[in-house]
């Protein structure tokens, strides 16, 4: 099922079109997004999902959204949702520049959809991935503002593609890497690196997106006495990692159980107790 509200309040029919051919979002990819999870009507990290997209806006100077009316459109789409038979829905809101040579009023909706069996699969057996390059060093981000780097934006086409030679190396998943060999991040989902009791993702100002999930992972795994850092994770320390995990709203915490075609060591229990700590900041 689907659910989809725009940014006036319309209730619209997902199966029409609602997008004028001439949006920037569509010509241009010149908008932003964010993707919320919600479990049994309750969305999670609301919040931190709208501070992104207001910090998203903010970098691609976008009017910036109004927070009372994307928790109203947000609390529209799951009164419309048809709980509890489908106890999970994937929340995505959009916001674009809005019409090429218009006014500048944005574009803006909120659609629910149903969560990808693939996805659920992965979340409960884990992911191949393999590390492909993503071309910029770990300083640009913050020398060149301009290239939007760590910003939501909607233009995923590079995010999409890195998926299909993903796919081509017979693997599902991707980690970036800088070109200075640092690790960035997966096209949809933040790294997380377990080992010991510590867990590490990479920082954001290396123009990589802040997590929601891995923030609400690492606030229970804080609480329950792990260590947690932000800091830079080096390509060479992924294979000496008692786990590797890649970390979304939808996905939740999703565990790597091969490398570049190398089997990793196997993480399954710390997989369930780090499932079981970000399931209860829930
Ligand atoms: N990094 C990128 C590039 C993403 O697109 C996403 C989410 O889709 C994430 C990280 C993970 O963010 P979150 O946990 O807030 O969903």
């Amino acid at each position: 099922m689907r659910v989809l509200v725009t940014l006036d309040g319309n209730v619209a029919d997902p199966d029409q079109p609602q997008i004028r051919v001439d949006d920037l979002g569509l010509m241009r990819g010149d908008g932003i997004f964010e993707t919320v999870l919600v479990v049994d009507g309750k969305p999670r990290e609301l919040d931190l999902h709208l501070n992104r997209l207001a910090r998203s806006a903010s970098l691609l100077e976008l009017p910036p959204p109004d927070r009372a009316v994307w928790e109203a459109r947000v609390r529209q789409v799951i009164d419309g949702w048809s709980w509890p038979d489908s106890p999970e829905m994937a929340l995505k809101l959009v916001y674009t520049r809005g019409i090429d040579g218009g006014d500048g009023t944005p574009t803006g909706f909120a659609l629910g959809m149903e969560i990808a069996r693939k996805v659920r699969d992965q979340r409960r057996d884990g992911v191949a991935a393999v590390i492909l390059e993503r071309g910029f060093d770990s300083g640009l981000a913050e020398r060149a503002p301009w290239l939007l780097l760590g910003a939501k934006s909607l233009s995923y086409a590079v995010n999409m593609a890195a998926n299909r030679e993903a796919a081509r190396r017979g693997a599902d998943e991707v980690i970036f890497s800088s070109a200075d060999g640092i690790v960035l991040e997966g096209p949809t989902s933040n790294l997380i690196l377990a080992k010991g009791r510590t867990l590490r993702t990479p920082p954001p100002n290396i123009g990589i997106l802040p997590g929601t999930t891995q923030a609400g992972l690492f606030r229970a795994a804080e609480r329950a006495g792990w260590s947690v850092k932000i800091e830079s994770i080096g390509l060479d320390e992924l294979t000496g990692a008692d786990g590797l995990f890649l970390a979304s709203s939808v996905r939740k915490v999703t565990r790597v159980h091969t490398l570049d075609g190398t089997a990793l060591p196997d993480s399954a229990a710390l997989h369930a107790e780090l499932t079981a700590l970000y399931e209860s900041e829930y």
